[in-house]
């Protein structure tokens, strides 16, 4: 069976002159599920977003490598070419383009669907969206556009699982989940990492021990001011929910309001279109 590995070592970032990420280490396998939890503000999306290449980070030090190729160098999509993908915390409207539509030119470009059958992949959505319990009609219309939360964090498990890449980011994929649905995505995630050759990879990025219930985490991951302050297994999720993140802060004090409960003060609407840039 072939297996990936994603590796990011000694990954350093900046925004806007400030550094975000500031030496991050991390080994992601086939297979493997590794949860990275943290405090608001602590540079999760960040990494997400740095992994990914989205404009307006600089890397300052560090590599990340797919399967031995160097990913920092490459453009977005061919990051998601070589096998990443990542499933936005803050899905992107886009007028215009149908969520079918988005699929079947992804699998086109990457050479896995010939132009004039999209008959298969027709029958794989209907198949996969029915499983999500996606409607129908969602998958003809303009990506993300007016769709609940949990509608949109539907879509986007909807194009893990037909695109199949090699490790996933989820950005905080449970927020704005129903129960019902968490259940859905979670559990057609758990099964990419178990099916599938190889089987998938997962960064799940989350504040909540409820999603790592079904997406059972081998590997848990406390992200806490740009920096992995401690790893261990799924009894470090159930401390921290006990816990809270104080305990990781390098300033301490003052910092005992820190609940998990909280809600992210950048918090946008989900499905509100993405402003320009950052
Ligand atoms: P998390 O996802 O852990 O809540 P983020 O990665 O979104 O945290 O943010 C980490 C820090 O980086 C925050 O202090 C945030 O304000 C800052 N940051 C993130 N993106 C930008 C940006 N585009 N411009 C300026 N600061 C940013
Ligand atoms: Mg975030």
């Amino acid at each position: 069976m072939n297996a990936s590995i994603l590796k990011i070592s000694g990954l350093h970032a900046r925004v806007d002159s400030q550094e975000i990420l500031r030496g991050i280490d991390l080994e992601v396998r086939s297979g493997e599920i590794h949860a990275v939890m943290g405090p608001n503000g602590s540079g999760k999306s960040t990494l997400a977003h740095v992994l990914m290449g989205r404009p307006g980070y600089e890397v300052t030090s560090g590599s990340v490598t797919l399967d031995g190729v160097e990913l920092l160098s490459l453009a977005p999509f061919a990051r998601a070419q070589a096998g990443l993908f990542l499933t936005f915390q803050y899905p992107i409207e886009v007028p215009g383009v149908p969520l079918a539509a988005a699929l079947t030119e992804s699998l086109i470009a990457a050479g896995r669907i010939e132009e004039a059958e999209p008959g298969p992949l027709a029958a794989r959505l209907a198949e996969e969206a029915a499983e999500l319990g996606i409607s129908p009609e969602i998958l003809a219309r303009p990506m993300n556009v007016d769709l609940s939360g949990g509608e949109a964090k539907r879509n986007e498990t909807l194009q893990l699982a037909i695109i199949r890449p090699r490790i996933a980011i989820l950005d905080e994929l449970d927020s704005g989940l129903d129960v019902d649905a968490l259940g859905q995505v979670s559990r057609r995630i758990e099964r990419a990492t178990r099916e599938g050759d190889p089987p998938l990879g997962v960064i799940a990025i989350t504040h909540y021990r409820r999603l790592l219930a079904e997406l059972p985490a081998q590997r848990v991951h406390v992200l806490s001011e740009g920096r992995i302050a401690a790893s261990g297994g799924p009894e470090l999720a159930a401390e921290l929910e006990r816990t809270g993140y104080v305990a990781y802060r390098e300033e301490a004090a003052g910092a005992a309001g820190a609940a998990l409960d909280d809600p992210d003060p950048s918090e946008r609407g989900l499905g509100e279109t993405f402003p320009g840039g950052l």
